[in-house]
């Protein structure tokens, strides 16, 4: 399954950060995940929790923020937002488009005591 992947990152991540921070435990976990990744986030919190369990992470909560896949058109210079990952302009149907993000998978909120 992607997520446990995906899961395994995050934790990665959070005990990189927590490292620099001995003592302190983690309530609540706020991931900024980008659409291109592809996520579910039922199937991301579940592998979460089960990876956790018994470890310094257990019991705290996933947030999940899903960042859509936004695009600009070289041609008419606007912005969109792609769906169904359709790599058209909208506007002008040109395919000459930049994307500008939805790879993104990055902490955005820890919140410790
Ligand atoms: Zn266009």
């Amino acid at each position: 399954m992607h997520e446990v992947g995906i899961a395994n990152e995050i934790i990665r991540i959070i005990n990189d950060i927590m490292g620099e921070h001995p003592g302190q435990k983690v309530d609540k976990v706020k991931v900024v995940i980008g659409e291109m990744i592809a996520v579910v986030p039922d199937s991301l919190t579940f592998a979460y929790t089960a990876l956790t369990e018994n470890t310094l992470l257990q019991n705290s909560k996933l947030d999940i923020e899903i960042v859509p896949l936004t695009a600009r058109c070289n041609v008419c210079s606007r912005k969109f937002n792609i769906k169904e990952f359709e790599m058209t302009c909208p506007y002008c149907f040109s395919q000459d488009i930049a994307v500008n993000n939805g790879n993104e998978l990055y902490i955005k909120e820890l919140e410790v005591s």
